[in-house]
């Protein structure tokens, strides 16, 4: 049957962005635990009703890259769009954890994502619009899943004008304002794996010095970070477009990575449109091949389990309340 308020109920909240809240739920008839996501739109009901109908289309996205959805429905000026619960969290989550994540789980997050995207272009002609760490969930078995694409062009429309926040994950020609395509999800592919590698938003660049001090601190990648870390003086959300748009692009220092996984992050992070890689391209690339083959979860898995400081034992109601105290 169809979703409805009075069935859910709310076991906590998972976590706020821009546009809205996300609860984890309970959905009484079925016992079925879901993530809620709640968007506040002051637009009028029929506009409403189209945007609940333009998201019907997740009906029909199934792949085992992409978040399940169960249904989507609206509450006077409120939009909910419930949806697979991911036990691991948002991969933002998991770096503010650990200090970095490490090459070989990049590759896992990686091949995960570019499959995810060539799902929703193949299947379905959209692009993402909003790949950053945030959007990409992990669970405890392993799996790797997109969230928050755009399906729905009336939603896109009618919350282009909500705060754009303190980072953006957009591409030069997207901040720009020129036409945009899915060569735009490429570019904030790349600069989330940058971020998630070294352990910062990488806009404006860490000094050499800073990267040896992020690297040298931890080799393994796994302790917690201390308070604090990270907050530097970030760039006003202007100057951090001017930058984008205007400085040479972030890149991976060659002296920690392979040399396949800065040539990735350098085809996809360039700026003009013509020279960076299309989707095609990266789906060969040396730095995806070397993780596409290896089709058990059990590595990603652990190393959740590791990140999230659980037990293989673990009870997730406990180890995944964020506010929790830890045992
Ligand atoms: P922004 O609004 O800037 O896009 P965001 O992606 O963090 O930022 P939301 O999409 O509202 O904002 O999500 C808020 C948080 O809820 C996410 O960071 C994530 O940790 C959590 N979350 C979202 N969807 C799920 C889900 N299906 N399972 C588990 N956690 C989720
Ligand atoms: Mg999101």
């Amino acid at each position: 049957g169809e979703l409805k308020q009075d069935d859910l109920v709310n076991i906590y909240e998972l976590g706020q962005g821009n546009g809205g809240v996300v609860y984890k739920v309970r959905h009484k008839p079925t016992d079925k635990i879901m993530a809620r996501k709640i968007i506040y739109l002051e637009v009028k009901p029929a506009m409403k009703n189209q945007i609940i109908r333009e998201l019907k289309v997740l009906h029909q996205c199934n792949s085992p890259y992409i978040v399940g959805f169960y249904g989507a429905f609206a509450v006077e000026a409120q939009i909910s769009i419930c949806m697979e619960y991911m036990d691991g969290g948002s991969l933002d989550l998991i770096l503010k954890k650990v200090m970095r994540i490490p090459e070989h789980i990049l590759g896992k997050i990686t091949v995960a994502v570019l499959r995810g995207l060539s799902y929703l272009r193949e299947r379905h002609r959209i692009m993402h619009r909003d790949i950053k760490p945030s959007n990409i969930l992990v669970n405890f078995q392993g799996e790797i899943k997109l969230c928050d694409f755009g399906v729905s062009a009336q939603l896109i429309d009618s919350t282009l004008h909500t705060f754009i926040g303190t980072r953006s994950y957009m591409s030069p020609e997207r901040l720009e304002g020129a036409h945009y395509g899915i060569m735009s999800d490429i570019w904030s592919l790349g600069l989330s794996l940058v971020e998630m590698a070294v352990g910062r938003y990488p806009i404006p660049p860490p000094s050499t010095q800073d990267i040896d001090n992020l690297i040298k601190e931890d080799p393994l990648g796994n302790r917690p970070r201390p308070e604090g870390f990270g907050c530097y003086k970030g760039l006003a959300i202007f100057e951090l477009m001017e930058w984008i748009v205007n400085e040479a692009p972030p890149s991976l220092p060659r002296s920690h990575f392979s040399s396949e996984f800065c040539d990735f992050v350098d085809r996809c992070l360039k700026k003009s449109t013509s020279e960076r890689a299309d989707l095609n391209t990266l789906l060969h690339h040396p730095f995806y091949k070397r993780y596409e083959a290896e089709s058990d979860n059990q590595e990603v898995s652990s190393w959740i389990r590791q990140a999230c400081g659980c037990d293989l034992d673990m009870n997730n109601e406990n180890n995944n309340r964020r506010s929790g105290n830890s045992t």
